[in-house]
């Protein structure tokens, strides 16, 4: 039987590159979304993979959509928590409303899409739970104290919860990715890009989503048994974490 994979924002980016690489390896999918209706449907027009609306920031949401995914098409075995947005500004401008839609999604959003998962996960004894931080969250990025807070954030509930998940073969792992050429980082502008963002990643180039779909398939295998609480991180050679 083919393994579920639950992928939070699965529709776009770096998630729909999880998706569609997960399709690929024999899962049965669901792509979760939040709002963009007209891409997810594009997204599930093109890959027959059945999509899901629901804010990962909002509990009752979760179980309720969760819920739905499980009816559909059975008990999830891997979840991928990859949703997640920007709100950048430099400190001293961004308002509460700024620091709380980007704490809300990206790292309340890791509870609320594992709560509701996790007690099936330990009654099955099997669980993959993925969680998409990222390289400003190791090393903390100026217009990014929100963003850098969450994924920094993400880091401590992945170590927490894999000494919990470890004897009910649940692994927990983050992977940090470093700047994926993806809607997220096509917000930058060109100049910043050329001047800036690039010069500092060693191999010279944006990393592609499907590189960061290749760590989820590993982390997700049965191989990947023994690895639990890591974070892998995917930059370029741009950040080496300790
Ligand atoms: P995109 O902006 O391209 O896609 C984001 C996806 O997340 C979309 O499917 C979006 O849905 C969904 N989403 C956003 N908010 C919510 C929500 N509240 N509830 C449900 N779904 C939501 O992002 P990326 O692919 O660039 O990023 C994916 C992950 O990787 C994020 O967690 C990001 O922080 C992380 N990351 C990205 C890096 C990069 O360079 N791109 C670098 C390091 C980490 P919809 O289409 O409906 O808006």
């Amino acid at each position: 039987m083919a393994r579920i994979a639950l992928i939070s924002g699965g529709t776009r980016g770096i998630g729909a590159a999880i998706s569609t690489a997960m399709k690929a390896a024999g899962y049965s999918v669901a792509a979760n979304f939040a709002g963009n209706t007209e891409k997810a449907a594009e997204f599930h027009a093109a890959t027959g993979i059945p999509v899901f609306q629901w804010d990962v920031s909002d509990y009752d949401a979760c179980v309720k959509g969760i819920f739905e995914v499980e009816a559909q098409l059975g008990p999830v075995d891997v979840l991928v928590n990859n949703a997640g947005i920007t709100r950048d500004g430099m400190f001293h401008k961004i308002t509460p409303q700024q620091w709380k839609e980007v704490i809300d999604t990206n790292l309340s959003g890791l509870f609320n899409m594992t709560h509701p998962v996790w007690p099936g996960m330990r009654e099955r004894g099997f669980g993959r739970i993925i969680n998409i931080s990222s390289i400003n969250g190791q090393r903390g990025q100026m217009g990014q104290v929100n963003y850098s807070a969450a994924k920094a954030g993400d880091l401590g509930f992945t170590k927490a919860l894999a000494q919990e998940g470890a004897s009910k073969n649940i692994t927990v792992n983050a992977i940090c990715p470093g700047y994926i050429g993806t809607d997220m980082v096509r917000a930058i502008p060109q100049k910043v890009m050329d001047e800036k963002i690039i010069p500092q990643i060693p191999v010279g180039r944006l990393g592609e989503p499907e590189e960061i779909a290749r760590c989820v398939l590993f982390l997700a295998s049965e191989e990947a048994g023994f690895i639990t609480g890591s974070t892998l991180s995917a930059n370029g050679g741009q950040y080496f974490a300790g």
